[in-house]
């Protein structure tokens, strides 16, 4: 890459005024989580019907748990120093908020303050039965699969199942984030999975421009600056032009 579209980046982005960013899986590779959906991910090990399901969790909830005390050490995590770049990149006011598809929690671990979690997070969990809502400190200290104090039924992480609709709220927050974005900051994620994957088009269509940081692009016929690399590189980089 040349080194000048660095510059031509952070141009971009003091020009804007709202940038957003969508990130994906592949910001949290470099911290040691597998893409859920690569040749190592947790789908690799566990059918996402079979295990990723609501009707799944109803139907056998002890079985899912099987999948879910794998999915926990995600939250043992570190953020990289692209998850500290974008939190530079708010301090600083180029960047507005982030909506993310990841559920492991390092854009807020990496100091990013206006966060949308559009899968959920593994921060909280809910009892399905009676509504009592658990902090992830008090999972970590059962025996899995964890069981509600109240009513004993077995209790789920508030992540979104594949069968399961984005809740209200979430869109709600992920609409007032957009509503105004003149700039979308791609990264990590190659915009496969609905209904994200309709955001860089809805900006692209309202005349909004598309940065994309990504190892294998994707979205070359959007993207106004494409920065192919590593996640954390590319942060690094632009972080360091910041002064
Ligand atoms: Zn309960």
């Amino acid at each position: 890459m040349p080194e000048d579209i660095f510059d031509k980046t952070i141009a971009l982005l003091k020009q804007s005024h709202n940038a957003v960013a969508l990130t994906g899986a592949g910001v949290s590779t470099e911290s040691g989580i597998p893409d859920f959906r690569g040749k190592n991910g947790l789908w690799s090990r566990y059918d996402p019907f079979e295990y990723g399901t609501m009707g799944a969790f109803l139907a056998d909830p002890e079985k899912v748990w099987r999948m879910l005390a794998s999915l926990l050490k995600v939250v043992n995590a570190e953020p990289n120093t692209g998850h500290k770049g974008m939190a530079v990149l708010e301090e600083k006011g180029l960047l507005t908020g982030i909506i993310t598809q990841n559920i492991d929690g390092l854009h807020q671990k990496g100091g990013s303050r206006n966060v949308v979690e559009f899968h959920g997070s593994l921060d909280t969990f809910s009892c399905l039965a009676c509504g009592e809502s658990y902090s992830l400190a008090h999972v970590k200290e059962c025996s899995l699969p964890p069981h509600c104090d109240a009513c004993n039924a077995i209790l789920k992480p508030d992540v979104i199942f594949f069968d399961e609709r984005i809740p209200d709220m979430v869109l709600a927050k992920t609409q007032q984030m957009l509503a105004t974005a003149d700039l979308l900051l791609v990264a990590g994620t190659s915009c496969q999975v609905e209904p994200a994957a309709r955001i860089p088009h809805h900006i692209h269509s309202n005349g909004g421009k598309i940065i994309e940081i990504n190892k294998e692009p994707a979205l070359n016929h959007l993207a106004t600056i494409t920065l192919e690399g590593n996640f954390s590189t590319v942060l690094e980089k632009l972080v360091e032009r910041l002064g």
